[in-house]
């Protein structure tokens, strides 16, 4: 049996935490099974680096910030490998460099496109536990990038994947997948088990609790993965195939929040063709990824456009847009305090009634709805940021989520 396990930034916090992942790894390795270890930075490690290059350069150059916040997760590797030998055992980190972690060239936002499995596979013959950077990979010139905030969850999923694991086990600060972050609402529930569908639906709203690209790759190579805690024993939550989930159907399994959101809105603009194509490309154009977007009807020749962005692009996306709006004589506005909020659940595919709920739950609390999207499996609104907690609490109390109560089907 084959077990990835990684584990994240306040799992390998100091040399203490570093000695328990240590000994979790031996552990499994004295049950038979084989074993590869993929860690984070030290919590902070990565933000230290990164304001470092920002104290020298505004925009510092691209491939030189990958080289310099990749070392976050080597000094722990290298840390892992040592305290594993100290305690008898063999053990060998491996960069993606030595393995082969092939990425494409996006410094930043570099995406696996192939591992070679044949250095980890003879180390493994030896008997070693692999120790593995999450994060990094090299491009097909040698050069070092890295895979977006987070990425360390991706490198697990994707060795998982390459090497055909039985289980990708991710230990974090929370003991599971939770019905709503547990940070912000104190009755959110651990879920047993919940769908890779619903887990990417939150990962991409907000859940921070696994990068977006990890649960793809899980997904698309069929990889379970278990989220765990590493400091306190527990089941955890497993994250599988649709078809694996036996709960109780649920119409919603979480709720998510980001209030990372910008809403820039453009009064009157002239309604005729190429008006929204022009806006949309100078965006695209600058890499600015736009979230939602709606067009009001038609008054007169004249319409209003409103769109959401990251809140990092908010600045950007709103100069390219005024721009565009003083060519064709419409007004911009920017509003960069918005929230969104979002309810997640393969059970709203069955049950109707879901989107009108939750628009009440949010009335009752007096909260103003500004945009709204949908897909099959999930409904967000964008509001105001001060009320985004609230938000999250009502929602989470009216769909019968909070710990204590049963889930109902309605
Ligand atoms: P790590 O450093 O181990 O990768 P992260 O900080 O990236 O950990 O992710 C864990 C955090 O995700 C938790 O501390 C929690 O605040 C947040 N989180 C957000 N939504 C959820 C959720 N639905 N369930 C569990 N954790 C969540
Ligand atoms: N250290 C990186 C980050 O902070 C990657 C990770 O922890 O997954 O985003
Ligand atoms: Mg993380």
């Amino acid at each position: 049996m084959l077990v990835v396990q990684k584990y994240g930034g306040t799992s390998v916090r100091d040399v203490q935490r570093i000695q328990n992942v240590a000994k979790r790894a031996i552990e499994y390795k004295g049950r038979g099974m084989d074993v590869i270890v993929v860690v984070s930075a030290m919590s902070g490690e990565t933000d230290r680096l990164l304001n470092l290059a920002h104290e020298i350069a505004k925009f510092p150059d691209e491939r030189e910030v990958d080289v310099l916040i990749s070392t976050g997760e080597q000094v722990t590797s290298a840390l892992l490998a040592i305290t594993l030998r100290e305690m008898g055992h063999k053990a060998v980190s491996l960069l993606a460099d030595q393995i082969r972690i092939i990425s494409d060239s996006s410094y930043g936002t570099a995406r696996i496109a192939s591992i070679e499995d044949a250095k980890i596979r003879s180390e493994l013959k030896e008997g070693s536990i692999i120790v593995v950077p999450g994060f990094q990979g090299v491009d097909d010139r040698g050069n070092i990038t890295t895979l977006g905030r987070g990425g360390s969850d991706t490198t697990a999923v994707a060795l998982a994947a390459a090497l055909r694991a039985d289980l990708c086990e991710i230990y974090t600060d929370v003991d599971g997948v939770y019905t709503t972050d547990p940070n912000i609402c104190e009755r959110a529930r651990r879920l047993d088990k919940i769908s890779y569908e619903e887990m990417l639906e939150m990962a991409s709203l907000g859940a921070k609790v696994l990068q977006i690209r990890s649960v793809e790759l899980a997904q698309k190579y069929n990889v379970p993965i278990l989220v765990k805690s590493s400091l306190v024993e527990g089941k955890g939550t497993l994250v599988c195939k649709e078809d694996m989930i036996m709960m109780e159907k649920v119409v919603i399994s979480g709720i998510t929040y980001n209030k990372n959101e910008t809403k820039i809105t453009i009064n009157k603009v002239p309604d005729k063709p190429g008006v929204a194509s022009k806006i949309f490309s100078a965006l695209s154009a600058a890499n600015i990824v736009v979230d939602m977007i709606v067009q009001n009807v038609s008054h007169e020749n004249y319409n209003d456009i409103t769109f959401t962005v990251v809140k990092a692009d908010g600045k950007k996306a709103f100069k390219i847009t005024e721009e565009i709006g003083t060519e064709i004589g419409a007004k911009v506005a920017m509003d960069e305090d918005m929230a969104k909020v979002s309810i997640v659940g393969l059970g709203m595919r069955s049950h109707s009634g879901v989107a009108s709920r939750m628009f009440t739950l949010l009335a009752n609390e007096g909260i103003n709805i500004e945009l709204i999207s949908t897909s099959e499996i999930k409904i967000s609104c964008v509001i105001e940021s001060k009320y985004g907690e609230l938000a999250v609490r009502a929602l989470h109390k009216g769909f019968d989520l909070d710990a204590g109560d049963i889930a109902e089907e309605s």
